[in-house]
C-alpha cells in the first residue's frame, strides 16, 4: 500500500492502514457497536451527549486525523483548559501519532497546540486560557467536554469556521446542567437513541432509568413486557432518531447501553450523588433547581395501609421543640413533637428502633446522651468528604464512632428525589401533625449561591426556618441507609474505591470543605 493513497471511508482507512490505539491495540468495536455510526458520521454538525468512559475522545480524534489527512480539513480542537489540552496531547494524541508513525510521519509531536500534516493544521486549545485566543480559521471546530468549557468562549468559536464551506461543528461531552450549549444542540438535533428489540415481545425501545432495570433481580428488563434483556440484546441495537428531520446529528450514550456494565452497578451508582449519576452514568443533564416537594407530592404518598415491616428507623431533629419521624423500609409510621428530653427515652422504648439518627446541633447534650445510652443511635453532622466528593453518607470511625456524616444539600437532593419517585409511602393519621409536616416541606426552597471561586451551587434553605420535620425525616432516612446492605460505607473503604471516571473525561469536583450549616 502506498502512503499517499487517499481514503474516503474511515473504516477502510483504519483497517487497511492497521491503525492502533494509544495503547497499541487494534480498534475493537464489539462491545461498543454504537461508536461505529458516530465514527463514520461526517455530518457538519454533530453533538454527542455521553456518560463517562465510553471511548468518545478516541473516536473523535480518529475522525479528526482522518479529516486532516484525507479530507484536507483545517481543524480547531478545544478543551476546557490548557491543562486538559496538554494532558490529552501527551496521553492520547501523541501516542497515537507515534504508534501509527507509518500513517502520520511528518506530524510533529513536540508542539502541544499545533500539528501539521501535508499543509493542513490541527490546532489544540484550552478555552479557559490565559494565552491568546484562537485567531485562525478552520473548516471544522471540535469541542471536547463542551459542558465543562466556558460557554461564552464556545459561542465565539462559531466565527472561526465562517469562511469554510463545510463549517463543521462537532461537540461531545458529559452533560452538565440543562440548557447549556450542549443541551440546546442536543434538543435541536435528531436525538438518536440506541434502540434494542426485545426477543420476547419484539417491542423496540431504548433503555432508560429506572424502567429498564428490575431492582429486585438486579437485571436489565424489557420496558414493555418486563422479560429479561441479555447483554447480547443490549449490544445488538441500532440508532433511531427520536426527532427525525433535524439537520443536527445527535447521539446519546448511557451506561445502560454498555454491555460490560451490570444492572447492579447502575443500581449502586443511583444511590450516590444524583448529579454524578445523571451526568456520568445516564449521560443526562442535571438541574436540581427543578426539584421540589409540594403538598400534592406528599398527599400522593399517603396510604391507609399498614407499612410496618420488620426494621424500624428513628430520626430526631433537635431544637427547643424536638421533632421525630419513625419509619420502616416501606414508609413513615409516625411523626410527632416533644419538648422534654426524657420523652425521647419513652419514644425509643415504645418503638424499639433498629437504628436511629439524631441531629448533633444546636446543642450536643441530648445527642451525646442518646448515642452513649443507645448503641444503635448515631448523631448527624453535615460536611463534604474531601477525599471523595461523590460520597454522600459515611460513618465515623475510631474516635468518631457514633457519628454519621452526610453532604447536606446533595443528600437532600437524593432524599427528596426518592420521595418524588415514591420510594416509600406515608401511613399516619390525617391530623394536625401531618398538616404541620406538609407545611415544613412547603417552606423548602433551592437557592443558588456562588462561592469565592465563582462556581455556582445550589443549597436548600427554608423560607421560615420551620423545616424541622424535613430534617427529622431525613435523619430517619439516614438511619435506614445505615441498616441497608451495601449502601453504608466506612470512610476508608469508600475512599479507596476506584473512580469510574476515565482519562477521556475531565471532572473537577469542588474539594472545598463545607460547614454543616444550621437548619
Ligand atoms: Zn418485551
Amino acid at each position: 500500500m502506498k502512503d499517499d493513497k487517499q481514503y474516503f471511508s474511515i473504516l477502510q482507512w483504519l483497517t487497511e492502514r492497521s491503525l492502533l490505539s494509544e495503547k497499541g491495540e487494534s480498534f475493537d468495536f464489539k462491545d461498543r457497536p454504537w461508536l461505529l455510526d458516530i465514527l463514520t458520521d461526517f455530518n457538519p454538525h454533530i453533538v454527542v451527549v455521553a456518560c463517562a468512559q465510553v471511548g468518545k475522545s478516541i473516536s473523535f480524534i480518529l475522525k479528526v486525523l482522518f479529516a486532516v489527512k484525507h479530507l484536507g480539513f483545517n481543524v480547531i480542537y478545544t478543551f476546557p483548559t490548557d491543562g486538559d489540552t496538554r494532558e490529552f496531547v501527551s496521553s492520547k494524541l501523541n501516542k497515537i501519532l507515534q504508534i501509527n508513525h507509518h500513517e502520520f510521519a511528518g506530524m510533529d509531536t513536540d508542539s502541544i497546540e499545533r500539528k501539521e500534516l501535508n499543509g493542513r493544521f490541527l490546532f489544540l486549545k484550552g478555552l479557559e486560557s490565559k494565552t491568546a485566543a484562537v485567531s485562525t480559521t478552520a473548516d471544522l471546530r471540535v469541542h471536547d467536554e463542551s459542558s465543562r468549557s466556558p460557554q461564552d468562549q464556545l459561542e465565539m468559536m462559531g466565527s472561526r469556521t465562517k469562511a469554510s464551506q463545510y463549517k463543521g461543528n462537532w461537540s461531545f461531552s458529559n452533560p452538565g446542567v440543562e440548557r447549556d450549549r450542549l443541551d440546546l444542540d442536543w434538543i435541536a438535533s435528531d436525538q438518536k437513541e440506541w434502540v434494542v428489540t426485545c426477543p420476547s415481545c419484539e417491542d423496540k425501545h431504548y433503555l432508560s432509568w429506572p424502567e429498564s432495570i428490575d431492582q429486585e433481580t438486579k437485571s436489565y428488563i424489557c420496558r414493555a413486557c418486563k422479560a429479561p434483556l441479555s447483554d447480547v440484546v443490549r449490544r445488538k441495537g441500532e440508532w433511531v432518531a427520536q426527532n427525525p428531520g433535524s439537520k443536527i446529528s445527535g447521539y446519546h450514550i448511557s451506561h445502560l447501553m454498555c454491555c460490560w456494565i451490570t444492572a447492579e452497578e447502575i443500581i449502586e451508582d443511583s444511590k450516590g450523588d444524583p448529579a454524578y449519576f445523571n451526568n456520568f452514568v445516564l449521560g443526562k443533564p442535571y438541574s436540581p433547581g427543578d426539584l421540589s416537594v409540594s403538598k400534592t407530592t406528599i398527599l400522593d404518598l399517603w396510604t391507609p395501609k399498614d407499612l410496618t415491616s420488620g426494621n424500624i428507623y428513628l430520626g430526631v431533629d433537635v431544637g427547643n421543640i424536638k421533632h421525630y419521624v419513625v419509619r420502616s423500609d416501606k414508609g413513615l409510621l409516625k411523626m410527632g413533637r416533644f419538648t422534654k428530653d426524657s420523652e425521647l427515652d419513652d419514644i425509643i422504648k415504645t418503638w424499639k428502633p433498629t437504628s436511629g439518627v439524631i441531629d448533633a446541633m444546636p446543642n450536643t447534650t441530648l445527642s451525646r446522651y442518646i448515642v452513649e445510652t443507645y448503641p444503635f443511635m448515631q448523631m448527624s453532622y453535615f460536611m463534604e468528604n474531601a477525599n471523595n466528593p461523590q460520597l454522600l453518607v459515611w460513618w465515623g470511625e475510631g474516635d468518631k464512632k457514633g457519628i454519621v456524616y452526610s453532604f447536606r444539600d446533595r443528600i437532600l437532593d437524593q432524599f427528596l428525589t426518592n420521595m418524588i419517585e415514591a420510594k416509600w409511602l406515608i401511613s399516619v393519621p390525617s391530623d394536625e401533625m401531618f398538616r404541620l409536616y406538609i407545611k415544613h416541606y412547603e417552606t423548602l426552597r433551592r437557592e443558588k449561591v456562588v462561592n469565592n471561586k465563582g462556581i455556582e451551587r445550589y443549597i436548600w434553605a427554608s423560607t421560615t426556618g420551620e423545616d424541622h420535620f424535613v430534617f427529622a425525616d431525613l435523619y430517619s432516612y439516614l438511619a435506614m441507609l445505615g441498616s441497608g446492605s451495601g449502601t453504608f460505607y466506612g470512610e476508608v473503604t469508600e475512599a479507596d474505591k476506584p473512580s469510574v471516571l476515565g482519562s477521556d473525561n475531565i471532572y473537577h469536583p469542588e474539594l472545598t470543605y463545607v460547614e454543616g450549616y444550621e437548619n
